[in-house]
């Protein structure tokens, strides 16, 4: 899947004019694929698990206006441009989704990539399990932007990657309630970053590292005190928003996205 992904990329860096990307990433089952079939055909179908990425160009619902065209007329032919963009799927097991990811965003000026949309099943996220494994996925990713921060040091570093953590399923009544959303997520990525410091710890790691270790030893948010609150990843120019909704509703209700295309709209 990689090189696919990477010959993506260098076609778009080709491409200057091709549209603005987002990435689609979360742990299986969350919701990734509904949604990228939702958006490309209206509908919502029944997924199937393949192994290549899938892209595809999207433009905007009219009731959505871009934040680029908040000055535009309507009747500007550029308006209609300016609401496409492409949503990038990146199939397989978390660890290969964690490769792709860590590819675009070392490498990506910035420029193609317009945000990180992160996928997660609000019901999953109502169990322990489920709440461990979002966590860990979403810990990861975080780290990744971080890192992607802290290894510019130049004065005008990368443009930054906003994340929107899309709560779905929230038409299921196990679903955790929006409010809770965030604060359990929190918890979670807190509970990874606690796991990795002390790992790290036992393993002496931190005494033997030479140059160039450096950078495997940074963790998510270091040198905060308290519990993690993405609030504290701003220093590192990484916003995210949570906001919840549904690729589909539970009994054939239609699906509310209105908030994730909301977003997308800022981002464009
Ligand atoms: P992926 O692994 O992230 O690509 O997840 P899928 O798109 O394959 O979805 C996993 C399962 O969740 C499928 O059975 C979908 O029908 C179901 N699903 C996706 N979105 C929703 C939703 O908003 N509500 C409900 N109730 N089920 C959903």
């Amino acid at each position: 899947a990689l090189p696919i992904l990477l010959h993506a990329y260098i076609y778009r860096r080709r491409a200057p004019d091709s549209f603005p990307t987002f990435l689609l990433v979360g742990p299986s089952g969350a919701g990734k694929t509904s949604l990228l079939t939702l958006l490309s055909h209206g509908a919502p179908s029944a997924t199937h698990t393949s192994s290549t990425p899938t892209a595809a160009s999207l433009t905007l619902p009219i009731t959505t206006t871009p934040a680029s065209s908040r000055y535009r007329s309507n009747n500007d032919p550029s308006a209609d441009r300016a609401r496409k963009f492409r949503l990038l799927d990146t199939p397989g097991h978390g660890k290969l989704r964690h490769y792709a990811l860590s590819s675009l965003t070392k490498t990506s000026p910035g420029g193609a990539l317009k945000g990180i949309i992160f996928v997660l099943d609000a019901a999953a996220l109502g169990e322990d399990a489920g709440a461990a494994e979002t966590g860990e996925y979403l810990h990861d990713v975080l780290l990744l932007l971080q890192k992607r921060h802290t290894g510019n040091k130049t004065s005008k570093g990368p443009a930054a990657i906003p994340v929107l953590v899309a709560a779905n399923k929230m038409d299921l009544f196990t679903a955790l309630p929006q409010s809770l959303v965030k604060l359990r997520l929190e918890k979670a990525v807190e509970e990874v970053r606690k796991t990795r410091g002390r790992a790290l710890k036992d393993s002496g790691i931190e005494l033997s590292a030479g140059d160039g270790e450096e950078e495997e030893r940074e963790g998510l948010a270091d040198g905060y005190e308290g519990t993690f609150g993405f609030k504290m990843l701003e220093d590192s120019d990484i916003e995210v928003k949570v906001a919840g909704g549904s690729v589909k509703g539970d009994k054939g209700e239609g699906a509310d996205v209105q908030e994730w295309w909301g977003w997308v709209a800022e981002q464009l």
